[in-house]
């Protein structure tokens, strides 16, 4: 197949980019989007890169109504040199198609959304900014636009990717948080939508959310939907465990999504040959290490803060602090290994970043 053309359209209104101090998370988005239509049986059509815009939709989209969608969320940094770089993205966008599969999406290709993805940040480059912790934060998805209250997989979709930039997650350096385990809601199951990224499973988790955050807790830690024994996640991003000098981190099961920051945690524990396995690993268990002092340390991992540690977990009434509430060496080793590679401070042993613009090029 004959590798389709990116249309372009420039905006001739660029706004205004707000302070990199007073950046919030997904407010503020850049002045270009890039999108992509697809149609049985001729596939996906229409790249473009327009003006940030509003779309037309019909009401009765099938997006509206049974919810058949899939995102991504990944980064693009500025370095101290002034270059533009992103990180793992090919991981993103092979996600993004088992994500697809499971949500009964058209494929996309992989390399060619990349691409137009690279010169939509190209273009909007003077959105990244430089400021230390800040980035872009890319959004890719996917609605189905087909006009049609039957349920059934869609004949038409939009792909569509905007750019927002962001502040630093730490304002105030890497600091733990508050879980709490969640035994009454579930977010998924083996067998449900839980390995895919699609909106559904978000708004399956904000009762749990609401009810935690009432009780002055910032996240919830999901427990297996079946027996509620099992650890999945924490809020959105994977969890790790360290119990005397062994990381452990619950195994892909079918209902846990696989962040790209989890693979590079492990990837990391192996490359420093700390202990690490994948494993289930039960709450019991964690209780169990806290009470006999062996559970050191505790940690989230996701694109937006990286890592996050945990300074207490309350379950069943009761409250375990880790690591004094600290965070712990291990937990910050990994923040600072990931970031300083992101932003090109450190070596990139993984090759895991993947250039897109030098500074010296911007043509305005
Ligand atoms: C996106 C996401 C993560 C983290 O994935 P990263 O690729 O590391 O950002 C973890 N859990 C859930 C449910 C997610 O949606």
């Amino acid at each position: 197949m004959e590798e389709q053309s990116i249309h372009v359209e420039m905006s001739t209104a660029l706004k205004e980019k707000p302070k990199t101090d007073q950046l919030e998370f997904g407010r503020t988005f850049t002045d270009h989007m890039f999108v992509m239509d697809y149609s049985a049986p001729i596939g996906w059509h229409n790249a473009a890169i327009l003006p940030y815009q509003h779309i037309m939709v019909d009401p009765s989209s099938m997006i509206f109504h049974y919810g058949q969608s899939v995102f991504e969320g990944l980064k693009a940094f500025r370095t101290k040199k002034g270059d533009v770089q992103l990180f793992r993205p090919r991981k993103n966008f092979e996600r993004l198609n088992r994500s697809n599969n499971r949500l009964v999406i058209p494929p996309i290709d992989e390399e060619f959304v990349l691409k137009a993805v690279k010169k939509l940040i190209e273009i909007d480059q003077d959105w990244v900014p430089d400021a230390e912790g800040t980035s872009l934060y890319i959004r890719p998805f996917i609605i189905a636009t087909e006009p049609f209250l039957g349920v059934a997989p869609a004949q038409h979709y939009k792909l569509i990717t905007i750019l927002s930039p962001v502040g630093s997650y730490y304002k105030e350096g890497i600091n733990p948080i508050k879980i709490a385990v969640e035994s009454e809601f579930v977010r998924t199951v083996k067998g449900g939508t839980g390995e895919a990224k699609t909106g559904g499973n978000y708004a399956a988790s904000l009762k749990a959310q609401e009810v935690c955050a009432k009780e002055g807790y910032s996240q919830v830690l999901w427990l297996d939907g079946v027996e509620k024994k099992y650890i999945e996640e924490v809020g959105s991003m994977n969890v790790f465990f360290k119990i005397n000098g062994e990381v452990i981190t619950p195994k892909l099961n079918g209902s846990i999504l696989a962040g790209i920051t989890r693979d590079s945690v492990i990837e990391l524990l192996k490359h420093w040959e700390i202990p690490f396995t994948e494993r289930q690993i039960s709450m019991e268990e964690i209780a169990e290490a806290h009470e006999s002092g062996q559970l050191e340390e505790a940690f989230g991992s996701g694109t937006a803060a990286v890592i996050s540690p945990i300074g207490m977990l309350a379950w069943d009434g009761k409250e375990y602090t880790i690591n004094g509430g600290k965070t712990g060496a291990l937990s910050k080793k990994i923040y600072d290994t990931i970031t300083g590679i992101q932003y090109g401070k450190i070596e990139d042993p993984f090759n895991w970043n993947e250039p897109i613009a030098e500074k010296t090029k911007i043509k305005q």
